[in-house]
């Protein structure tokens, strides 16, 4: 295939959750069409595109299948295996490419490329027994954090280590599986990047935004992030060395911490849309999702513009669902809602963004009464 896409192309989009519905959406105003590899028969990303592939990620007949009807192949979920990568990469263009997957998939992989192109995380170390453990723990102190190196999302498969009594069970709990002791940062925000890289290495940002959790999962991103010049800085230096040091061609969201000391450290780097770039959808002339699809597609990169402040307030559960006829009656939500059919606890149903005049972004009090019947609730610091 012959770059850039033309017309009427056909976009492979391994996963077919909400990430992969709105990169469809977006490929589909710019006259592409999205092929989906997913494991369910009605995903939210199969409802609105062209075509899909029913089929395990890792199963060799399904991902031939899936690679024969498609000019590109790129991502909205980054678990396939090693071995389904090499297949995929063998049969069509992957992008981004199959060594950035590799890295993003590993915390241990992630960190030491992130340190070795001077990026700084939180201190670290690989752990393969309850002796290496303690060992890790004598070397980073306590508080910590036990995670799995793989596979880990929204909180899953970590562990927090206060005292020297919680080592046994916590690692009892998360072995055989690959583990990762990271020393835990007390931040005092959590913030993200999201960059476009180019084939010609051209690239795009977005502004840093800032993002509150709620049991380990998404609840707000404020865009911008209310920060200091020097701490937006750091993020922004610290997204491009990443997108550069990986030689990115896609799109990739950088999770960061701010320490107390307004030091910036990277949580984690994600080659795919984000939760934390859905408000660029209505805040911004080009979203991540357009950006993704130009990127893959060897489209030029338009700057990363925001037109207006916004806060995205993700739905969550059954109990935040239950708020969409709320919702959709209040003036200045923008609601969108991803085709999930059953409302389990702690799955993402949809999101909501209100915007904001740029620099009017409401302060602490004013998020919740912005939101409306979406707030947060009321015990929440917002
Ligand atoms: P992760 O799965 O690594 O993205 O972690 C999920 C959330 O857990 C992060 O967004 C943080 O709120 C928290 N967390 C993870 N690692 C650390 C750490 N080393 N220090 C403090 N908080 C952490």
């Amino acid at each position: 295939m012959i770059f850039p896409l033309p017309p009427n192309a056909t976009i492979g989009l391994v996963g077919g959750g909400q990430l992969g519905r709105m990169s469809a959406l977006a490929a589909a105003r710019l006259g592409y069409r999205c092929h989906i590899l997913t494991r369910e028969p009605d995903s939210p990303a199969s409802q609105v595109a062209a075509s899909a592939t029913i089929s395990d990620y890792h199963e060799p007949n399904g991902l031939r299948e899936f690679a024969a009807a498609v000019d590109v192949i790129s991502f909205e979920f980054e678990n396939v295996s090693a071995e389904g990568l090499d297949l995929l990469a063998s049969l069509k263009p992957v992008r981004p490419s199959p060594a950035i997957l590799r890295t993003s998939q590993d915390r241990v992989l992630e960190k030491s490329f992130l340190n070795g192109a001077g990026v700084p995380t939180a201190p670290w170390a690989e752990v393969g027994s309850l002796d290496e453990l303690r060992a890790a723990v004598a070397r980073i102190g306590l508080p910590a954090v036990l995670k799995t190196t793989r596979l880990g999302y929204d909180g899953k498969g970590q562990a927090m280590l206060r005292r020297n009594e919680d080592l046994a069970a916590a690692f009892a709990a998360l072995a055989p599986k690959p583990l990762i002791l990271e020393g835990f940062i007390d931040f005092a925000q959590e913030i993200s990047v999201v960059a476009a890289r180019g084939e010609d290495g051209g690239y795009s940002a977005f502004d840093t935004v800032e993002n509150r959790h709620r049991d380990h999962i998404l609840d707000l991103t404020l865009a911008p992030a209310r920060i200091p010049e020097a701490v937006h800085q750091q993020a922004q230096t610290i997204a491009q060395r990443v997108a550069d040091a990986l030689d990115l061609v896609g799109l990739l969201a950088v999770e960061m911490f701010v320490d107390a000391r307004g030091r910036v450290l990277v949580n984690e780097i994600a080659p795919r849309p984000h939760n934390s770039g859905h408000w660029t959808i209505d805040a911004c002339p080009a979203s991540q999702f357009e950006l993704h699809i130009r990127a893959i597609a060897g489209l030029p990169l338009p700057p990363a513009v925001r037109h207006s402040d916004a806060v995205m307030k993700n739905l969550i559960g059954p109990t935040e669902t239950a708020l969409w006829p709320a919702i959709l009656a209040t003036p200045g939500l923008i609601p969108h809602l991803y085709g999930k059919a059953e409302a389990r606890p702690g799955r993402k149903m949809g999101h909501v963004t209100r915007l904001f005049a740029k620099g009017s972004l409401p302060g602490e009090f004013g998020i919740a009464a912005a939101l409306g019947p979406a707030a947060p609730r009321v015990s929440d610091p917002v």
